[in-house]
């Protein structure tokens, strides 16, 4: 019996599914009540599971281990199962799990990207050390919601207000353009390939610059970075070898910090300085819906491939390697 890729029909599940048949495998959509849709429209699942809540995975779980799934997780699977419910996931699970939890704590994040030797915005420990306009961005993957500006503590506690509860950190604000490089690291060739940039289109931070500032003056709307989509971009060709330098650093600094440490997609969020600097202000340990904007041709992985190579599509080739050279282990977490 053939192997098995299994997502959640939401985020990247179409390139990931799409990617899995291109490299032969059965494919698995787990959709919940109501999305199937787009699942059942592009054709990219052999099967579609329909559950009613997320927390309903763990009554198919065995259905989807004695159909010899793999799991691939992203951005849903994390901010519907949680991360704690992730670790109790028993069956088949690419990458490894422990590097989600550094991921979803940003004071580990930071450490993590220092470690590596990576440029990163300054963090001010509490509102009254703030010596500059920053962002205040709260824990977990969710897109950029809630995110506020303050320039000063005045302006942070006045802005605070309702989410006072949930923890957050107060961040530089980094005035440059926003580039997402995405990653692919290959345990099995110990090759870090790069899969291409985006630029993610946030609400409304992106769409202020269609107002002119004497009409912004009469507005009363606060500056918010929730993501509705994404662009592809191409970087200027000689930042290439820094934007490798800053790859190969971060999975060399993962492996003090989970078991087998980062491999399969991740993705450095930074903001190009005037400068020509990369100021990592995140880091995503897994696919990222940026890679989206790649399924048919994506000038990097093209070049590197010579055949179209979505992010979903690379992870299928990398089971499939592991499979055919008996080398699982090396890729499930
Ligand atoms: P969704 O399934 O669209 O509700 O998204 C699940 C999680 O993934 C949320 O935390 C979203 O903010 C995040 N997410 C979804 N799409 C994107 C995207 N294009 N860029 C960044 N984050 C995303
Ligand atoms: P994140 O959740 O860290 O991916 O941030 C969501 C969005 O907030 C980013 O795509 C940026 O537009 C913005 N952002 C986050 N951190 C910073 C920062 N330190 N400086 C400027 N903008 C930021």
């Amino acid at each position: 019996m053939k192997y098995s890729i299994v997502t959640f029909a939401s985020h990247s599940a179409l390139q990931i599914l799409h990617g899995a048949k291109q490299e032969g495998f059965h494919t698995i959509a787990l959709t919940i009540q109501g999305t199937e849709q787009p699942y059942k429209s592009f054709k990219v699942a052999d099967e579609i599971i329909t559950i009613k809540s997320y927390a309903d995975f763990f009554a198919i779980e065995p259905e989807l281990t004695n159909k010899k799934g793999i799991l691939i997780p992203h951005a849903s699977l994390i901010a519907y199962l949680g991360i704690d419910a992730i670790k109790r996931i028993k069956m088949a699970y690419f990458g490894d799990r422990t590097i989600l939890s550094v991921e979803a704590d940003r004071d580990a994040q930071m450490a993590w990207l220092s470690e590596a030797g990576l440029h990163v915005p300054k963090t001010f420990n509490t509102p009254e050390t703030m010596d500059r306009p920053c962002i205040i961005k709260f824990h977990g993957a969710d897109g950029g919601r809630g995110y506020f500006l303050a320039k000063n503590q005045q302006e942070f506690y006045e802005k605070i207000g309702t989410n006072p509860l949930k923890k957050y950190v107060i961040q530089e604000y980094v005035v440059g353009v926003p580039i997402y490089i995405h990653y692919f690291y290959s345990p099995l060739t110990d090759e870090i390939e790069l899969m291409g940039f985006d630029r993610r289109y946030e609400s409304n931070v992106d769409g202020i610059g269609r107002i002119a500032f004497k009409d912004q003056m009469g507005f009363a709307f606060e500056t918010s970075y929730t993501v509705a989509g994404n662009t592809p971009l191409v970087l200027r060709e000689s930042l290439l070898p820094a934007v490798f330098q800053m790859g190969a650093a971060t999975v060399k600094a993962s492996r003090i910090r989970a078991n087998q440490g980062l491999y399969g997609p991740f993705c450095l969020e930074t903001m190009v300085t005037p400068d020509l600097n990369f100021c990592v202000f995140e880091i995503s340990a897994r696919i990222v819906a940026g890679t989206n904007v790649y399924v048919s041709h994506n000038p990097y992985s093209y070049l590197r491939y010579n055949e179209p190579m979505s992010t979903g599509r690379r992870i299928a080739r990398e089971i499939k390697t592991a499979i055919e050279q008996n080398q699982l282990e090396k890729i499930l977490g």
